[in-house]
């Protein structure tokens, strides 16, 4: 079985956006530059933030990550995001999620310049993957992709079965799965045989958030098992996937930690740089 090594997979992409971040520097004298947004104390997205800007400064791009208390109040933020829409020097912004109750998201999303969308939870970004035209990707579901096509260049007619329809992660994936020529069938809480669907499947992608959900005798021989949950349980961090029972099965496996998890922010790297790119246009 391989176990697929998102780390190393993700500090191979971070090189070659740092070497494109320089080559862009040279040909139009500034680079790409990130703003990412955290309103309040979330332990877990303030972690997250610190990484998203150390990582983005480690590429040679311009980073910075504004911090607000919780009880911001929406206009300011939205007054805010007027303003880097506006900036030059800003190629990408990104409000980290959750934000507070009283916050609407919806607005603050759809607030976001969709061309700066690193993020690709605006509706313009949503509609054009599912159109198939030119978008910004979700940055997890575009990771899983990446490592995906590390096991497998050619996914055209396997049958791929996703679980989770979340808007961050299961159905986006569908887009891309079905981009590869995938037959995808999308399962979510109300399916009514899970394990019977997964049986199928040459492709498994689970994102659903409980932990160790799908079991090795879910698992038809040979499938590629893509692991995008993260669960804090007693035993530390583990995935949606019983991962020593799916290993003996499955031809292919990210691990959790150190699967999906480090492509999520090298895929926001290369979403700015793609902005940026855009933008020089
Ligand atoms: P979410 O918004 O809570 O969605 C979960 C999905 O799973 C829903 O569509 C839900 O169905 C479905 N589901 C729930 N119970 C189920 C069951 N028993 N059988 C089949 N489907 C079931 O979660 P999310 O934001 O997509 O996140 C999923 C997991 O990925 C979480 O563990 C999260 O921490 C992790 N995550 C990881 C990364 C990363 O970088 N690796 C990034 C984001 C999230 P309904 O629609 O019917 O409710």
């Amino acid at each position: 079985m391989l176990k697929i090594d998102g780390k190393e997979t993700a500090m191979e992409l971070r090189t070659e956006l740092k070497k494109e971040v320089s080559s862009l520097k040279s040909k139009y004298n500034k680079v790409p530059g990130l703003t990412v947004i955290l309103v309040g104390e979330d332990p877990a997205s303030k972690i997250y933030v610190k990484n998203k800007e150390k990582f983005a400064k480690e590429i040679g791009m311009n980073s910075e990550a504004l911090r607000y208390p919780v009880d911001l109040e929406e206009k300011v933020l939205l007054n805010k995001i007027d303003e880097l829409n506006k900036d030059d020097k800003v190629s990408g912004i990104l409000v980290q999620l959750p934000l507070p109750k009283h916050i609407d998201k919806r607005k603050v999303i759809e607030a976001i310049d969709h061309k700066k969308d690193v993020d690709g939870f605006h509706p313009m970004n949503v509609g054009n993957l599912s159109s198939g035209y030119d978008s910004s990707i979700p940055c997890t579901p575009l990771g899983c992709s990446l490592l995906l096509k590390k096991v497998e260049k050619n996914l055209s007619g396997k049958h791929a079965v996703v679980i989770g329809r979340s808007n961050l992660n299961g159905k986006p994936m569908t887009q891309l799965l079905l981009k590869e020529n995938c037959t995808v069938t999308i399962t979510h809480s109300k399916t009514k045989d899970l394990k019977e669907e997964c049986l199928r499947a040459d492709i498994i992608i689970a994102a659903v958030g409980i932990p160790e959900l799908v079991k090795g005798d879910w698992v038809k021989k040979g499938a590629i098992v893509i692991d995008v949950g993260i669960n804090k349980t007693e035993k530390g961090i583990v995935g949606d996937v019983a991962f020593d029972e799916v290993s003996k099965v499955a031809k292919a496996l990210t691990p959790v930690p150190g699967g999906v998890g480090p492509m999520t922010i090298a895929c926001l790297l290369k979403n700015t740089v793609e902005c940026f790119k855009k933008a020089q246009k």
